[in-house]
């Protein structure tokens, strides 16, 4: 039984009452706010809300939902009605959205309580959350070091056990990375499986919204209730193709590929080794291991951050000054007003972005970069679906490193890109993957190793994510 289930379990016998449970962990979170900085803002009223709810729920006799007292912290690009969501950008300071996001409304609908909003790289975009108005996460395992972004404030919370659960949000890594560089569970779901109505567009044909957790039992639990069919998402797929969780594979005999390429790449050697340990210890366990050829992964940075930034630049038009958020004082016309509001909304590198997206889609730059990235990711694509005809999943690490020095790559967005080397192509390919916590480096950080499956495959990732952390505690 996960984190979340032994919580939920121990408010349903009666062996923790709701309030004291919620007196004691608002403090807390107010401490590893002052540690790390992990939150945009903390739902004290939302949650004081809520527990009164679930008092009146419990004394009528009513049974508890699945969530029934748990404690969730919720990425700032995910809409909580009245309640501030900024995307840690300042153009967002003053936004409050009129709705909840889906995942929120079934979250609520299972009684889990919104105790916070996460700190974040602005609007999705970065790997260490050092890209956001409010300033850098710390890492609970070294607060030296980054969390990894953008999902930063959302794996920094769930590392210090103080909540067992947070949702992210994942274009090109920022649920896994985070989830590596913490030493929690995070799951990227299959493109579509779980609604985005509610959650800010950075790139919406990559992103997706996913839980962070404890252990891969709680993500379990959180996919179970956030995917389904949503006819407020145009992309979310209809409810008879989803996940099945009946006919899983049995461990013993499944076909795990190492996908050859992704070694070629300049890998920390306490990570080589700890998925070298890993191969060992899944084939004495039964599984079969097969080296996979993914051709064309060299070229997915170059291919997800052109067609990720081109699709930035489109979204974030919206963000104008007059729709949304911070508008400038003072301008004297109205081209002044669009330059200057978003001259000191955007932070550095979210222009970096825009100016790029929209330079690949430039005429006469549109087929050379634009439309050549999206032949490259078809590829990508392709690439593994031939890879999984002959295997059930793939096994590789999730970073290239584990948790780096805050401040060590803010200079080099090269650097800061390359770390999301072995994450990216799995969002432009829409398929689902999952990191784990698997050994330590040589300063005790936390090494993930990643699992991607083919698409709708969430649950055979879970059960292999499970059986991961049996032989990691072993
Ligand atoms: N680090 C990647 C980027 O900066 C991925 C971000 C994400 O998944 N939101 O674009």
């Amino acid at each position: 039984m996960g984190a979340a289930a032994k919580l939920r379990r121990r408010f349903e016998e009666g062996e923790a009452g709701l309030g004291s449970y919620y007196d004691r962990l608002l403090p807390e979170l107010e401490r590893i706010q002052r540690d790390l900085n992990c939150f945009t803002s903390i739902t004290i009223g939302l949650a004081h809300q809520t527990i009164e709810r679930l008092e009146k729920k419990a004394a009528s006799g009513q049974p508890g939902g699945k969530l029934f007292g748990v404690p969730v912290v919720v990425k700032d690009n995910i809409c909580v009605s009245g309640h501030p969501t900024t995307c840690s950008s300042r153009i967002l300071q003053n936004f409050t959205p009129p709705y909840d996001a889906t995942v929120i409304t079934k979250l609520l609908a299972e009684d889990a309580v919104i105790v916070a909003k996460s700190n974040m790289d602005e609007f999705g975009m970065g790997s260490s959350n050092e890209n956001s108005a409010q300033g850098a996460v710390r890492n609970p395992r070294d607060p030296a070091r980054a969390p990894g972004g953008s999902s930063g404030g959302s794996a920094a919370a769930v590392a210090t056990g103080v909540v067992p659960i947070a949702l992210g949000s994942d274009t090109g890594g920022s649920i896994r990375q985070p989830s590596a560089f913490c030493g929690v569970v995070g799951l990227k779901p299959t493109y579509g499986t779980v609604s985005r109505y509610g959650l800010v567009a950075f790139a919406s044909s990559l992103d997706q919204i996913g839980p962070l957790a404890a252990d891969a039992d709680t993500a379990r639990l959180v996919f179970d209730i956030i995917s389904g069919h949503d006819p407020k998402d145009t992309t979310s797929i209809p409810q008879e193709s989803y996940p099945s969780r009946t006919d899983l594979k049995e461990f013993k005999g499944l076909r795990i590929g190492i996908p050859r390429e992704y070694f070629e790449n300049d890998i920390q050697p306490e990570i080589a080794a700890a998925i070298a340990d890993l191969k060992e210890r899944l084939a004495d366990s039964g599984c079969r291991i097969i080296e996979v050829s993914l051709p064309n992964a060299r070229h997915a940075i170059a291919t997800y951050y052109t067609i990720a930034d081109a699709e930035a630049s489109s979204n974030l038009a919206r963000f104008d000054g007059v729709k949304f958020g911070h508008r400038t004082a003072g301008a004297s016309n109205l081209a002044e007003m669009y330059t200057t509001t978003r001259s000191e909304g955007f932070g550095a590198e979210v222009k970096r972005r825009i100016m790029l997206g929209t330079y690949v889609l430039s005429s006469g730059y549109y087929d050379a970069y634009y439309r050549k990235a999206q032949q490259v990711r078809r590829l990508i694509s392709q690439d593994f679906e031939r890879a999984f005809q002959q295997t059930d999943l793939l096994l590789s690490p999730s970073t290239p490193t584990t948790a780096f020095k805050l401040g060590e790559k803010v200079d080099d967005p090269l650097a800061m890109y390359l770390s999301d080397i072995f994450t990216v192509s799995v969002n432009l390919a829409g398929i689902p993957a999952i990191s784990v916590p698997y050994g330590r480096d040589g300063e005790g950080l936390p090494i993930g190793v990643q699992f991607i499956g083919p698409r709708f495959s969430e649950y055979q990732l879970l059960e292999v994510a499970s059986q991961v952390e049996q032989l990691n505690d072993a």
